[in-house]
């Protein structure tokens, strides 16, 4: 049986003077709730001000990026090693704004993947389809194209200690989710394209959702049965909508 994971994405937001009561908020509000596992992925700045708050809950932290390289001449890189000191235990990995917007391709995210997890990280690989590739009936090819990008180069064992997140990019922050029925079938897809490799790791690996997840459509992605649980952008920055989210993987 896996567990249900509600990761938090707050993205560039957040002000140390803000953090805390968000921080505080969430951490109460899923104190009882006990069936699923949640996680913070904050600002890299944020992230000491997240461990000393979120230590001794069950709300983990984590970053929303990292570099592959280890102490190089790099400006303005972060390394997972540096992301472990804060005591992270993920990282996100090839979020389509990351693609698109900073050029990251397959081929670096998996590079990506391999260092979280060299690191002791476990890496939240995202995946997901523009709206033209949808149209086109692209889907399949392409999240297979990025799951392969990590499976052809490290093997399909990597995939133990990861988790995957399929974010349609239609659906991410647009208001416009996918309904169960489509995210199920393509996360279906994707288990049963690990489990070509390994039906070990399929069957336990967690494949989250993401894309404009919220509070009144949680519980009805959250009860299909290869929906594991959720990656939440403008949600998380909520207390109320994100513990909402939470308590409905909990349930
Ligand atoms: C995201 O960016 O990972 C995301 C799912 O955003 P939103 O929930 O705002 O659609």
């Amino acid at each position: 049986m896996r567990r249900k994971l509600v990761v938090g994405n707050w993205k560039m937001n957040g002000r140390i003077a803000q953090n805390q009561a968000l921080i505080e908020a969430v951490v109460g509000g899923v104190r009882e709730s006990r069936n699923a596992d949640y996680v913070l992925c904050v600002p890299y700045p944020y992230l000491g001000q997240a461990q000393s708050l979120l230590k001794d809950t069950n709300v983990t932290w984590g970053a929303q990026n990292l570099c592959a390289n280890e102490s190089v001449a790099l400006t303005g890189a972060v390394s997972a090693y540096m992301l472990a000191d804060y005591g992270c235990s993920y990282v996100i990995v090839g979020h389509s704004e990351r693609r698109m917007q900073f050029h990251e391709t397959d081929d670096t995210a998996a590079t990506r993947f391999n260092a979280a997890e060299k690191a002791g990280l476990t890496p939240i690989f995202c995946m997901g389809e523009s709206k033209e590739e949808r149209e086109s009936d692209w889907t399949e090819y392409v999240v297979g194209r990025q799951l392969d990008s990590i499976i052809r180069r490290f093997g399909a064992e990597v995939l133990e200690k990861a988790v995957l997140a399929y974010e349609p990019l239609w659906a991410v922050g647009t208001d416009v989710a996918a309904t169960p029925e489509q995210a199920q079938k393509v996360h279906s897809f994707i288990r049963d394209r690990v489990a070509k490799c390994d039906a070990k790791i399929a069957k336990n690996v967690r494949i989250l959702y993401g894309g404009s997840l919220n509070p009144a459509n949680a519980a009805a992605l959250f009860a299909m049965p290869d929906i594991d649980g959720g990656l939440v952008g403008r949600c998380s920055l909520d207390a109320k909508s994100f513990v909402a989210i939470c308590k409905a993987a909990s349930q």
